[in-house]
């Protein structure tokens, strides 16, 4: 929960995680007043080049965690991974937002998917997998091809085996490391969108307007607004995430990603959830008076959100990876284009170092 008395210009958000979505929220919260202070273990933290103060630290460092408390007024954070026992230490102490609840149920597949089926949303048939001799029984009764995926610890495509046929299914357990895991069919779908709504305490939600995204090796690429999808599904994305937003009684940024298979009611599919700000929102910073990251720092703090982010532009967000960025020149000379940069040390392959956001009038008129 959020302070609940709205934390004044001057407050100190906390931030969990030093990466480029804990370097925006930064960024906007510096926009209101508000200083940060980031909370990360060693390694390459570029939300610290623009916080007022950082603790760099193990997530388990109990004194670094108590210290941090003292000296922040809320606490969210950019990243699902954090651990769920770092989550409640601080949220025992300081106002967190989203709650625990959102945390763990996002960093569980099976919590996660096991909520979205009881409020009634349709997911690609999966069965949880604990065993080689689960995996064998998932595949007698899941149509493969099939991607056996983590329970926990997943990201941007990783953690993810590919089953092609009963065969596979050793190798496939031998290389997520026989952990838990789910196989969930793989769904051949015609789009994947995302849902972004933005929450605050006394349940105000704010909408923006659904994401088409567009992925590579698992790997979010390219993300465009307007969707263009059939209106219906459009309103069905939006109220998927509303539903699971009121459920968690959340607060701040809740991003849910979806699959298109179809345009009738069962055609939309939940495949995950993200309880912070996410990639497929970064074109609301050039897209919209009030982005992603100013509604999130607003929801945390306890202020209050604007009804609607008040598009104004089209936008296609493109995700700069790994050497991608090293043509900032040409990117800089688009007269449309919105480069941001992350300011991390090394580009590794596949490795998010900024995006770009072109950027044009709004075609379709407000309704
Ligand atoms: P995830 O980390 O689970 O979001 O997976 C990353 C990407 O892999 C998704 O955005 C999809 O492009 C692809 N993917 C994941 N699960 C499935 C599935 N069940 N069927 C088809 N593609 C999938």
């Amino acid at each position: 929960m959020p302070p609940a008395d709205p934390a004044p210009p001057g407050s100190t958000l906390g931030i969990l995680g030093g990466g480029q979505l804990g370097r925006m929220l930064a960024m906007a919260a510096a926009e209101l007043g508000i200083r940060t202070r980031i909370f990360a273990p060693p390694g390459d933290n570029p939300a610290t080049d623009i916080a007022a103060s950082a603790m760099i630290a193990e997530w388990n460092d109990e004194q670094a965690l108590a210290e941090f408390a003292d000296k922040v007024d809320a606490v969210t954070y950019e990243f699902e991974n954090v651990p769920l026992e770092t989550a409640l230490f601080l949220a025992a102490r300081k106002p967190l937002a989203p709650g625990a609840n959102a945390l763990a149920i996002a960093q569980d597949r099976v919590l996660e998917k096991s909520m979205a089926r009881d409020l009634g949303l349709e997911l690609a048939p999966f069965v949880e997998v604990g065993t080689i001799a689960d995996l064998e029984a998932g595949i007698e009764s899941i149509q493969l091809p099939a991607i056996l995926k983590t329970r926990r610890l997943g990201y941007d495509g990783k953690g993810q085996v590919l089953i092609e046929k009963p065969t596979d299914a050793a190798a496939a357990w031998e290389a997520i490391g026989l952990i838990p895991a789910v196989l969930e069919e793989r769904v051949a779908f015609e789009h994947e969108i995302s849902a972004l709504v933005a929450r605050s305490a006394d349940g105000a939600e704010t909408v923006f307007d659904i994401t088409m995204n567009h992925h590579e090796n698992g790997i979010l690429r390219h993300s465009r607004v307007p969707a263009g999808i059939d209106p219906i599904l459009n309103q069905r994305a939006i109220d998927n995430a509303k539903r699971i937003a009121r459920h968690l009684d959340y607060v701040g940024v809740l991003a849910v990603e979806m699959f298109v298979v179809g345009t009738d009611p069962t055609g939309l599919l939940l495949n995950e959830i993200a309880p912070r700000v996410h990639n497929s929102g970064h074109w609301t910073t050039d897209g919209c008076a009030f982005s992603q990251f100013d509604l999130h720092v607003r929801a945390c703090l306890g202020w209050p959100l604007p009804p609607d982010p008040l598009r104004h532009s089209d936008v296609q967000m493109t995700n700069l990876l790994g050497d991608d960025a090293e043509a900032w020149r040409g990117f800089a000379k688009e007269p449309n284009v919105s480069l941001h940069l992350y300011g991390k040390a090394s580009a590794r392959p596949g490795r998010k170092m900024g995006h770009v956001n072109r950027v044009t009038p709004r075609a379709e008129p407000r309704r």
